[in-house]
């Protein structure tokens, strides 16, 4: 019998591996010759594949790859800015998800909510804590969390999070199990690789 392929496969420019295309990132180059991280696989162009690793984004930058993909030189850029420009790109798009969440009313939010819907026998899929929450609910939570192994994280702060959920300020929210939650926690897993934060 022959292998389906459903997914495209690309070349990693750093470690040279084929994989699908959707476990690598995308770059394309602008006509002023700027690297764009293009997450979405959205832009037009020739595009340039890289795992969500900074040693495979060190190997390329070191071997000029992206000269070499794009077959004319491209501005300088540094591993550190190809790896925030792709952290920035998971977060807006862990904001778009949370947003989602909103609209489809498949959110729980603020430190009591988030604690009862813990204590269900069954829990969130994942739990978003502000970085400026208090430090004492913050503790709270995640013990409770912990208990239910049910993933924390940090991220935005408590204004952000509020004006992605529609409100004034929200230091806490979770997503029930679910397609959102399941979109949610890989990239926030891309982006703990990315960003070295945990
Ligand atoms: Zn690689």
């Amino acid at each position: 019998m022959t292998k389906v392929c459903s997914q495209p496969q690309r070349t990693c420019l750093g470690c040279r591996q084929v994989k699908d295309q959707d476990q690598l990132v995308r770059f394309v180059r602008s006509p002023d010759g700027e690297i764009l991280t293009d997450l979405k696989g959205r832009l037009p162009g020739r595009g340039a594949y890289l795992c969500n690793s900074r040693s495979c984004i060190e190997t390329a930058v070191s071997r000029k790859q992206f000269d070499r993909t794009f077959r004319q030189p491209c501005q300088p850029i540094t591993v550190d800015q190809l790896a925030d420009g792709i952290a920035k790109e998971l977060l807006a798009h862990m904001a778009s998800l949370l947003g989602m969440a909103r609209k489809s009313a498949q959110f729980v939010s603020g430190g009591n909510a988030v604690q009862d819907a813990l204590t269900r026998r069954k829990p969130l899929a994942v739990v978003v804590l502000a970085r400026d929450i208090s430090p004492q609910i913050g503790e709270k939570v995640r013990r409770k969390a912990e208990v239910q192994k049910v993933v924390t994280t940090k991220l935005f702060d408590k204004i952000e999070l509020g004006r992605i959920l529609g409100r004034a300020q929200r230091s806490v929210v979770g997503l029930p199990d679910g397609k959102l939650a399941e979109a949610f926690l890989s990239d926030l897993l891309r982006y703990q690789d990315i960003s070295g934060e945990s």
